[in-house]
């Protein structure tokens, strides 16, 4: 199992932002982590990519505990926040060698190139981040998020602010990159979890309310919409 999450709460004062949560995510699967919004889905990421620290409860990345194996288990994954971090000043191959740099990667250059290709970015490598448009910035920060090859990739709401085509092809590179490692998105669109998710979660006021596949899911609400089912069980 990738992702293994055991018992996890984060309370903030009197408030359990997650409460007692327990899910797995599997390799070569694309799992959706949906909710509405306040539901405890950014606490959760926060908490799986070791920046936040649990009031209680354990994280395994690929068999690494998140607190106690943190740099093992930073190895093993990528991470995209939510309003990707970039420095608009610096170049893309001048930015992602950054990154490598600080992974130690060895044969740097060749691995850049690599990346680059991977996530199209190849017509627009030699512009300045603060040059490109919100899709091919939002490729650039998938390239930081794989290019020490991660077998997890967590997404914090990846296609946010693109406009429809630049949507369908941050997608389409998505479930690309899905192919070969674990994926987790936090999203609170429907249409995302229709078009690129194998698996789903739901989570509201820091509980899981629904963990399946999407087939299962709907098939356990006799077929109704996921935006149905979505709403009868957070509301
Ligand atoms: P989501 O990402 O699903 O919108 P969050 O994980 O951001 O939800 O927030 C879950 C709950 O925890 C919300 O009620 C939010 O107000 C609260 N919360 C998040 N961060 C903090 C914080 N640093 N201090 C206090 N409360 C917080």
């Amino acid at each position: 199992m990738s992702i293994s999450v055991k018992n996890l709460s984060k309370h903030y004062d009197k408030q359990k932002a997650v409460d007692a949560i327990n899910f797995e995510a599997k390799p070569g699967r694309i799992l959706g982590f949906l909710g509405p919004n306040g539901a405890g889905k950014s606490t959760t990421m926060r908490m799986l990519t070791g920046y936040l620290e649990p009031t209680a409860g354990e994280i395994e990345i690929s068999g690494k505990n998140i607190l106690s194996q943190a740099i093992d288990a930073k190895r093993h994954i990528g991470y995209l926040p939510e309003n990707t971090p970039l420095y608009s000043d610096m170049y893309v191959k001048e930015f992602l060698s950054f990154i490598g740099d600080a992974y130690n990667l060895p044969n740097l250059s060749v691995r850049v190139e690599e990346v680059i290709k991977k996530v199209g970015l190849t017509p627009e490598q030699h512009k300045k981040i603060g040059m490109l448009s919100k899709g091919y910035r939002q490729r650039v920060g998938l390239a930081q998020a794989i290019i020490h090859n991660p077998d997890v990739l967590i997404l914090d709401e990846p296609t946010s602010g693109l406009d429809p085509n630049q949507l369908v092809d941050i997608r389409a590179l998505i479930k690309e990159l899905g192919k070969d490692k674990t994926v987790v998105i936090s999203t609170h669109i429907m249409q995302e979890v229709e078009a690129i998710c194998d698996d789903i979660i739901i989570i509201s006021k820091g509980k899981i309310v629904a963990n399946n596949s999407l087939e299962g899911i709907k098939k356990a609400h006799q077929n109704s919409s996921l935006e149905d089912i979505f709403r009868k069980l957070t509301a």
